[in-house]
C-alpha cells in the first residue's frame, strides 16, 4: 500500500485543485472539494490500469444519464451542503429553479431531482455514491439493473480510494488524527451519517434560500 499511497501522493501534486474563491468564507467547501478531488484522482488512476488490462474505455460520462433515472443515492450532510453551495451559485437560476420543483415534489418520480434536460445541473458536486459505478462495453439500458444483467462491465475504484477520500471527508465530524480517522472508516461511522438524497430537508433549505432572497 505504500506504494499505491506514494502514487496518488504524486498524481495529486502533479495535478493540485484549482481553489475557488467562496472557499475563504466556506471552509467546509474546501472540505468537500478536496474530498471529490482525492476521489477523482484516484479513480483515474486506477481507471487508466483497468482500461489498459481490457483493452477498453468507460462508458460513463456527464450526459449518460439511465443510472439517474431511478437511483438511490445515499449522501453525507456535506456533500448535501456541497451541491447546494453549487445549485445556488454555479447554477442558471431558470434550472435552479426547474431543480426546485422537482425537489418539491421529489415524492412523485424516481428519477433524481438534479437530473435536469437529460443532464446532471449539479454534475462536478454530484455526492461520492454518483461517482463509484463504472461501465464498461456500452452504456447502461434505461431499464437495465447493470449487476444482474452484465456484472462483468462493472468496475469501481478499489476501497483503498474510499478510504483516502474518507480521510478527507471526515474532517468535517471533526476527527483530528489520521489514526481516527482510519478507524471511523473502519467502523462505518460514513454510511452512518449518510442519507438517501430524497430524506433530507430540502424544504428546509429552499425556504433559507427563498426567504434570503426577499431580503
Ligand atoms: S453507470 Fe451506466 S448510465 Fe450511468 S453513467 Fe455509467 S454507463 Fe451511463
Ligand atoms: S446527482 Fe446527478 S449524477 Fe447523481 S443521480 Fe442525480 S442527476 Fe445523476
Amino acid at each position: 500500500m505504500k506504494n499505491y499511497s506514494e502514487k496518488l501522493a504524486r498524481r495529486l501534486k502533479k495535478n493540485p485543485r484549482t481553489k475557488v474563491p467562496d472557499e475563504a468564507d466556506n471552509p467546509i467547501l474546501t472540505v468537500i472539494l478536496d474530498t471529490y478531488h482525492v476521489f477523482d484522482t484516484g479513480t483515474r488512476m486506477e481507471l487508466e490500469e483497468e482500461e489498459f488490462k481490457r483493452q477498453a474505455k468507460i462508458y460513463c460520462s456527464d450526459g449518460c444519464i439511465a443510472c439517474c433515472l431511478r437511483p438511490m443515492v445515499p449522501a453525507t450532510e456535506i456533500e448535501i451542503l456541497g451541491l447546494w453551495w453549487f445549485l445556488l451559485t454555479r447554477v442558471d437560476s431558470d434550472t435552479r429553479e426547474l431543480v426546485i420543483q422537482r425537489l418539491l415534489a421529489r415524492k412523485e418520480s424516481s428519477e433524481c431531482p438534479f437530473l435536469i434536460n437529460e443532464h446532471c445541473s449539479i454534475y462536478p458536486m454530484r455526492p461520492l455514491a454518483c461517482r463509484i459505478l463504472h461501465v464498461f462495453t456500452k452504456p447502461c439500458d434505461k431499464e437495465e439493473y447493470i449487476y444482474q444483467s452484465r456484472r462483468e462491465d462493472v468496475w469501481v475504484p478499489s476501497q483503498e480510494i474510499g478510504k483516502k477520500s474518507a480521510v478527507v471527508l471526515l474532517d468535517y465530524y471533526g476527527f483530528k488524527s489520521l489514526k481516527d480517522k482510519v478507524k471511523a472508516y473502519k467502523e462505518g461511522f460514513i454510511p452512518a451519517q449518510s442519507r438517501f438524497m430524497p430524506d433530507y430537508n430540502w424544504e428546509g433549505l429552499i425556504k433559507i434560500y427563498r426567504e434570503g432572497r426577499r431580503g
